[in-house]
Formats: C-alpha cells, structure tokens, sequence
C-alpha cells in the first residue's frame, strides 16, 4: 500500500465532466489499496474572475480580503471533487488549507508554509477516506485566511507531499510532461523521463511555465520526487528529482525560448564605482526584474565611460525606462536605447558542468544561420544569448537539432 499525493491543475477540474474523471483516476488507484490524497486548483478561470470582480469594486483591494475571495475558487473544488468520489461509491472528505494543518506566516497573497501538522488528513485516511484538500491556501497561527501566490497549489501539493512522507507525488496537468523545447514550436520536441530540479527551474524561469518555480525550489530543499503527467491521458510523464550521474552525459536537457524580454541599453555610463550600484539599486526599488546585464569595457581616457545594457521583461519596460530617466541627469548617462524585438534563447543541462565546447556549438549553429548574437550570459547549467525576435524560432529549431535531434 502507497501513501499518494496528486495534485490537479485548474483546467483538470476545469468542469464537471473533467471532475469526474479525476474521480475516476482517484477511484482506480483507490482500488488498487493505495491512499490517495488529493490536491486541487479552483476551475481553471476562477480565481482570475475573482480577481476581476474584486478590481472592479476597487482598483488595490485590501489583501487581507483578497485572500478571502480568492480562497473560496479552491473550496469550489474540494467540494465538487468530493460530491465526484460519492457518486462513484468512494468515502472522500475535503479540508480547507486550514483544516488539513497548513500553517504560513501573515504576508496575504503570498504566504510562505511555514509547517504542516497532517493530524486530520492522517485520521481520515486511516478511515479509509480518500482527502481532498484546496491548494493555494493555509491560515495564519491567528486563524487569518492566507493564500500562496498564483499557482500556489503545487506548492501546496509538494509541501503535504513532505509533511505527509507520501511514496509518490503526482502533478497532474494539461501537458503529458516537461520536453526538450516547446512543441508548438519544435516539432522533433521529445517528452523527457526525467530531469533534475536545477534544470526544471531553470526551464521555468525560461518560460517553460510547467510548475509554479516555488514548489520546485520546496521540492528540491526537501527532496520530494514528483512525477509531471497529463490527466487527460494515461501516459507516463516526467519524473523531477536530485541529479544523477547519468544525468551528467546529456549535455543539453532543454531548448527554451523567451520571447518576453525587452533590453535597454545605457550608452557612456561614467565609469566610476557605485554607478550601477545606484541604477540597479533604483530598478530593483521600483520592483522592476532584471535578467541579463552586460557592461562593456571602459572607453575614453580621463573621464573613462562605458555602456551598460540589460534586459527586463517587456511589462516592465515602461516602469524601466521612467527608473533610468529620472538618474539620466543626475549619473550622467549620454543616451538610452530600448529594443524590444529581441528573442532570449537558452540551453540548460547539468551535463555543461562536465563537458566542454557547448558555449563554442551552440554560437557555431546560430553563425551559419547567420544570426546574430547580443548578449551573452551563462550559469553552471545554463548559456542564454539575446537574438533578433524575428529570428528566434528558427534559431531555438536549429538549436535543438543541433544538440538533441
Ligand atoms: N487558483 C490559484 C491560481 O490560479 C492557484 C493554482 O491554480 O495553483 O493561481
Ligand atoms: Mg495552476
């Protein structure tokens, strides 16, 4: 007999029929005498509606209240799901976050777990109850109703997952698994087996947006293997855990693309010390995210200058550039240029720690392509360039050939 967690996403109980099958899969691991433990996400829209309807009213809503509102989308779904387990003859019973022992601190709309005290979802199970309990959600040890962030119910998810020393966790979603790039745009796309936590957070942080990059970041602290798989179709999907050694020969796990990038670019920066202490400084106050940062080697004698460029995301590009122009007198910057049709493509692997020359192939493809490179930058598992937007698809098909097939 196994201890289960599976998770369901907001389109996996997206509507009755789509609730009843999940019941379905519930039911069938059930009979097989595993204990399952059920995860779920408000129908897919939901908390999106809620948030409109709030924002509607009053443009910043309390917290406080929001987490209220948005806490009923999950509580929809326990119901639901549970209503779904009895018309098949299956004892279920749904907790709230609270109710399953969930405990977070007080920041409201994104609370961090701070422990979990399983004792009812321990007791019901042992009465042979499948548990459902509402992801995204937990209580202050005030008893305030906090939620986990959007996409909070993976974390959720994982963190019982822990709590619970389950033998499998399960996140089930609308894709069958994570794959080498994104196949809508990579057709030769493989699914993988399975990949390690760096690599899927680096994945995540590309926009390969499987799971929120919390969880996985919870997961690997704690050493929760979870397996990513479609429920809308039996196949095997990817398993995420600690690296291996045999993870180490594949040089190149994933191919991504991130089409959401803007790069500004400073031009004759005086180069002094506490410059780009005070730019990014300032960028980061305004909660503008940076990604890439490429400075240039100082020019000029005397009053030596340099030129600084950098990449945001394109919703933050305006607050950026507003950042940038109330420092542009007082630094002394010459000139500000934004380009927002650049393409960030990025190779991940663990294997790059091992091999030599990836850097050297992969800008080797993308010159006999005669594609330009930006900006360069790289981790121990990671090389990201900056390229013309127009040609960043070709560029990620010809990429993944290059080093996956
Ligand atoms: N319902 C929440 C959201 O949409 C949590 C989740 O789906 O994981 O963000
Ligand atoms: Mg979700």
């Amino acid at each position: 007999m196994a201890l289960i967690v599976q998770k369901y996403g907001g389109t996996s109980v997206g509507n009755p029929e789509r609730i009843k099958n999940v019941a379905a899969r519930v039911a069938q691991y059930r009979s097989r005498g595993d204990q399952v433990v059920v995860v779920v996400s408000a129908m897919s829209g939901v908390t999106d509606h809620l948030i409109k309807l709030a924002r509607e009213i009053m443009p910043l809503p309390n917290e406080r209240e929001m987490d209220v509102l948005l806490a009923t989308g999950e509580l929809q779904t326990i119901a639901l799901t549970a209503i779904a387990l009895h018309a098949l003859n299956v004892p279920a019973v749904s907790l709230t976050g609270a109710q399953a022992g969930i405990v977070t601190d007080g920041v409201h709309t994104k609370a961090k777990i701070h422990n979990i005290t399983p004792r009812k979802v321990h007791e019901l199970l042992n009465q042979g109850n499948v548990v459902i309990v509402a992801g995204f959600q937990g209580e202050t040890p005030e008893g305030q109703v906090t939620t986990l962030g959007r996409g909070g119910s993976d974390l959720t998810a994982i963190a019982l997952a822990a709590a619970l020393k389950a033998d499998l966790c399960q996140i089930y979603t609308d894709v069958d698994g994570v794959y080498t790039a994104d196949p809508r745009l990579v057709p030769q796309a493989k699914k993988l087996a399975e990949i390690s936590y760096d690599e899927m957070l680096e994945l995540a942080s590309l926009g390969a947006k499987v799971m929120q990059s919390r969880s996985v970041e919870f997961a690997k602290k704690f050493g929760v293997v979870f397996e990513v798989r479609s429920s809308l179709n039996d196949n095997p999907g990817t398993l995420v855990k600690e690296e291996t050694k045999s993870m180490e020969e594949v040089v190149v796990r994933g191919v991504a693309l991130d089409k959401n990038q803007a790069k500004i670019t400073l031009v004759g920066v005086p180069d002094k010390p506490g410059v780009a202490a005070r730019i990014f400084k300032a960028l980061g106050d305004s909660t503008v995210n940076v990604d890439m940062i490429v400075q240039n080697i100082s020019h000029g004698a005397g009053s030596p200058q340099t030129d600084i460029s950098f990449t945001t995301e394109k919703a933050d590009l305006l607050k950026a550039c507003k950042v940038i122009e109330k420092l542009r007198q007082e630094i002394g910057i010459r000139d500000v240029i934004t380009d927002e049709k650049i393409g960030k493509l990025s190779i991940v692997g663990v294997g790059m720690k091992s091999h030599t020359g990836v850097a050297g192939k992969m800008f080797s493809v993308l010159a006999r392509d005669g594609i330009n490179i930006g900006m360069i930058s790289t981790s121990e598992i990671k090389i990201s360039v900056t390229i013309d937007l127009a040609r960043g698809e070709a560029a990620t098909r010809a990429v993944h050939e290059a080093f996956i097939g």
